[in-house]
C-alpha cells in the first residue's frame, strides 16, 4: 500500500509549508470518523466548502445518513459503514477522529462498547495516521476534568474523575485516547492535535438524545415540561456547533499540539437555560425536577485563553443567538414525526 500522506499532498508535510506565497494549498484527503453525527455533519459541510475531499467513516451508532445525505453524488465525498474498533486501510492527509457516542445517555447504554470505542478506536486512527504520515486530531473532552476542583478549567488542570462510576467508559475512555495520542507523538513521531470539547449544541443533534439542550427544545417544542435534574443550580458552558467546528479546523491547521479547550465562557445554570428556551420558543414552558443521575459534575466552564493567545481563536454565537438557529431545525424534525 502506498504511504499516501507522504506525497506531496501531506497537510503537515513540509512541501505543504512551503508553497510560494499565492500558490493555492493542494486539496487535502480528509477522513473524520464520526462524520455521519452531530459535530462531525458539520464539519464535514466545512471541509468540503473549503474544496477538501472528505471520506466519512461511520457506524452509524448515534449518526445517521440523513445529516451528510447532502453530499451523496459529490465526488469529493465518501460515506463508508465501518466501525473503528476494526482496523482500517486508508490513504489520506488528516484524521479528524471524532467516532464516540457523545451523549451520557448513548455512552452509558454499552459501556464496554464506548470505551472499546474510545481506546481500540484510537488506536486504530493513531495506527493508520503513523503508517500513512497522516496529521491526526483528537476530539476529546471536557469531561476528562470530571467533578473539577479548579474552576473555571484550564488545560493544566488534571481532573477529579471516578475510574469505577458509570460515567467512566467515557471520561476514563478519553483520557486513554489522549494518552495514545502523546504516545503516538512521542514514540512513533506522529503529528498530533488534542481538542478538549465543551457542551456543544446545534442543528441535527439528536431529537432524542438525553443531553440538556435537546432535551429542553423539544420539550419546550412537544409543550412538553422541561426536565431539570436535581435542584438545576448544576452549571454548564454551551457553545454553538459552527464556533466548535472553526476551533477543530483552526487547530488542525496550526502548528501546537495542545490540548486546548474549545467551548463557549458564558455559564448557565440549568434552571437559567431552561428560562433562555422558555423566551425563545414558549413563554408558557414549564419545568418539572427529576432526580439526578450519579457522578453528574457540578460545574464546569472553560478557561479558553490558551485557545485565544495561541491559536487567535474564541466563539462568537451566544446562546441567545444560537438556540434559535437550532429550533427551526428541531421544529421541522418534530413535524415530521407525525
Ligand atoms: P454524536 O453521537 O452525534 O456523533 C458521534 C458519531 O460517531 C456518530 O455518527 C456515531 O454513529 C459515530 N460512532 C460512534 N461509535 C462509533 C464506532 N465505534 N465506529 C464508528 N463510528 C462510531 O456526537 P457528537 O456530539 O457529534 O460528538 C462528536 C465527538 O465530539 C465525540 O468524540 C464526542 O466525544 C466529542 N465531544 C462532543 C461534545 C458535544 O457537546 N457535542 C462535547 C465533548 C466532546
Ligand atoms: N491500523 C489500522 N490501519 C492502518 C494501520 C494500522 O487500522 O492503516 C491499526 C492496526 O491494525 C493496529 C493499530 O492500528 O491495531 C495500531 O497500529 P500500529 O502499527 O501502531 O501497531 P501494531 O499493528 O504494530 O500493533
Ligand atoms: N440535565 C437536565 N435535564 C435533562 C438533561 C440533562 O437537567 O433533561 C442536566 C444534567 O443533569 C447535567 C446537565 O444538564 O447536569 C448537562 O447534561 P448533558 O447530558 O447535556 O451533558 P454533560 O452532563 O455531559 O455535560
Amino acid at each position: 500500500i502506498p504511504r499516501g500522506g507522504a506525497s506531496s499532498v501531506s497537510a503537515g508535510g513540509a512541501a505543504a509549508r512551503r508553497l510560494p506565497v499565492g500558490v493555492r494549498k493542494p486539496s487535502l484527503r480528509v477522513v473524520v470518523t464520526g462524520g455521519a453525527g452531530f459535530v462531525g455533519s458539520h464539519l464535514v459541510d466545512k471541509l468540503l466548502a473549503r474544496g477538501d475531499s472528505v471520506i466519512v467513516v461511520d457506524n452509524f451508532f448515534t449518526g445517521r445518513k440523513d445529516n451528510v445525505a447532502h453530499h451523496l453524488g459529490n465526488p469529493r465525498f465518501e460515506l463508508i459503514r465501518h466501525d473503528v474498533v476494526e482496523p482500517i486501510l486508508l490513504e489520506v492527509d488528516q484524521i479528524y477522529h471524532l467516532a464516540c457516542p457523545a451523549s451520557p445517555v448513548h455512552y452509558k447504554f454499552n459501556p464496554i462498547k464506548t470505551i472499546k470505542t474510545n481506546v481500540m478506536g484510537t488506536l486504530n486512527m493513531l495506527g493508520l495516521a503513523k503508517r500513512v504520515g497522516a496529521r491526526f486530531l483528537l476530539t476529546s473532552t471536557s469531561e476528562v476534568y470530571g467533578d473539577p476542583l479548579e474552576h473555571p478549567q484550564k488545560e493544566s488542570y488534571w481532573g477529579h474523575v471516578n475510574p469505577i462510576g458509570v460515567r467512566s467508559c467515557y471520561d476514563e475512555g478519553k483520557r486513554t485516547a489522549e494518552t495514545l495520542t502523546m504516545d503516538y507523538h512521542r514514540g512513533a513521531g506522529v503529528e498530533v492535535r488534542i481538542a478538549r470539547i465543551f457542551n456543544t449544541y446545534g442543528p441535527r443533534m439528536c431529537l432524542d438524545d438525553g443531553r440538556v439542550v435537546s432535551n429542553f427544545v423539544a420539550q419546550a417544542l412537544r409543550k412538553q415540561p422541561m426536565t431539570v435534574y436535581g435542584d438545576g443550580k448544576q452549571t454548564r458552558s454551551f457553545q454553538y456547533v459552527s464556533d466548535l467546528v472553526d476551533g477543530l479546523v483552526t487547530l488542525m491547521e496550526s502548528n501546537h499540539i495542545g490540548p486546548f479547550n474549545l467551548g463557549n465562557p458564558g455559564e448557565f445554570t440549568m434552571l437559567e437555560l431552561a428560562q433562555v428556551v422558555k423566551e425563545t420558543i414558549d413563554p408558557g414552558a414549564s419545568v418539572e425536577f427529576k432526580p439526578n443521575t450519579a457522578d453528574d459534575p457540578h460545574m464546569r466552564k472553560p478557561d479558553i485563553s490558551k485557545a485565544k493567545s495561541l491559536l487567535n481563536w474564541e466563539p462568537k454565537i451566544s446562546l441567545k443567538q444560537g438556540l434559535p438557529r437550532m429550533v427551526s431545525d428541531f421544529q421541522k424534525r418534530i413535524m415530521d414525526e407525525k
